[in-house]
């Protein structure tokens, strides 16, 4: 019906949008309504941004990270080796950086294991992890992921997992509220979360 009224270039549109994550298809369609009203300078101008920054990046083999122009953490020689810290994403990442209490290693996991979500150890990419940790044999391996049900439980399904291989896992969270989020947490609460972190 929809599709009568609007024509099918539209519907697609709509469609497309949805495929965003938290994107409905009313906030779809509000979106595409947007894109339609105004010049089509802008759209292309979204869609071009879109399709160069997806070109330019990269996925790096050791550390899972988004690479853009090639500049890695793990290309760094002044930053600890033997230290690991796993973070859920890029942004988790960035906050630790910015807290400026850690000068190691990441792995960044793209995502937190989660049973309601139906998110299973396949979906990300542990297998990488893993076989980093049992090559490296890190000094201590930081788990930093959210203080929330899918955070604890990630942190909890890895650290059984790679203990073994290292010498300390350890989890960040005394002074992080609990259900926050790494990268909403302002750098003094997550640099004492780092310096406070509790041995697992
Ligand atoms: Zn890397």
């Amino acid at each position: 019906m929809k599709e009568k009224i609007l024509g099918k270039e539209f519907d697609k549109l709509i469609e497309s949008l949805s495929k965003f994550p938290s994107i409905g298809e009313k906030t779809a369609s509000r979106l595409a309504l947007f894109l339609m009203k105004n010049p089509p300078n802008l759209t292309l101008e979204i869609a071009k941004s879109m399709v160069e920054a997806r070109k330019k990046v990269k996925i790096c083999n050791n550390c899972n990270s988004f690479v853009f122009e090639k500049k890695c953490f793990c290309n760094d020689p002044v930053r600890d080796s033997k230290i690991l810290c796993v973070v859920e994403n890029i942004f988790d990442m960035i906050s630790i950086e910015e807290s400026g209490e850690y000068k190691g290693q990441y792995y960044v996991l793209q995502g937190l294991l989660s049973v309601s979500k139906g998110i299973k150890p396949e979906d990300l990419k542990i297998d990488r992890l893993l076989k980093r940790v049992k090559k490296v044999k890190f000094n201590e391996i930081i788990f930093a992921t959210d203080p929330t049900n899918d955070g604890e439980f990630t942190a909890r399904f890895l650290n059984e997992r790679v203990q073994k291989y290292c010498n300390k896992t350890s989890r960040i969270a005394i002074g992080m509220p609990l259900g926050s989020e790494v990268d909403y947490i302002d750098k003094n609460t997550l640099a004492k979360s780092l310096i406070d972190r509790r041995k697992l």
